[in-house]
């Protein structure tokens, strides 16, 4: 898809940050680039539209960007995975590992009803931590996770394995 290319040099790569030996997949820039941002929702949303979505989570913080412009497209609704403590009713909640220690996610009770179908979206897939607790968050409510998407994969770091037989779309590989 020629798309893919625009896409994908549209991404600055910024060295040693956050901290030390981190390279940086900045996806801001690629928001700057009005056809590169046209194109990423464009891909995902002639991948998702007819595949009976009612849901479409999005993990904090740059789940936020892609999802909505998703969710409206493809007529699903927006359900925000967040950093804990954030989202204001009943949560359910779910730990998990990080490089260094552990993180919690959470979604409000509610959002969802078992039953729903749903995708997964984020900017960019590492290890695949991230990924598997907003799976786990929607499987315990009963709902299905048809797919989870990104940006940007990271291969090196197996997130693809790390999610099973999860499937996983992704526009853009970062070597
Ligand atoms: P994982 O849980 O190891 O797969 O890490 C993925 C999470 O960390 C996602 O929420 C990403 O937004 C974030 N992340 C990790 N590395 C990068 C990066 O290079 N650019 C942007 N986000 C990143």
């Amino acid at each position: 898809d020629p798309r893919i290319s625009r896409i994908a040099s549209s991404i600055r790569v910024i060295p040693d940050f956050p901290k030390p030996g981190i390279v940086f997949q900045d996806i801001t820039t690629l928001l700057l680039d009005t056809k590169a941002f046209r194109d990423t929702i464009d891909l995902f949303v002639e991948r998702y539209k007819d595949k009976n979505i009612s849901v479409v989570a999005g993990v904090e913080a740059r789940g936020f960007i892609f999802g909505p412009p998703i969710a409206l497209a493809i007529g699903a609704k927006f359900v925000p995975m967040r950093k804990p403590n954030k989202l204001p009713g009943p949560v359910i909640s779910e730990e998990y590992s990080l490089e260094y220690g552990t993180d919690i996610m959470e979604m409000h009770v509610g959002a969802v009803e078992a039953g729903e179908r749903a995708l997964v979206i984020d900017d960019l897939i590492a290890t695949g931590g991230t990924l598997c607790a907003a799976i786990k968050l929607l499987e315990r409510v009963g709902v299905h996770v048809v797919e989870c998407a990104c940006v940007i994969e990271l291969p090196e770091l197996k997130g693809r394995e790390r999610l099973g037989d999860k499937p996983l779309f992704v526009i853009v590989n970062a070597a």
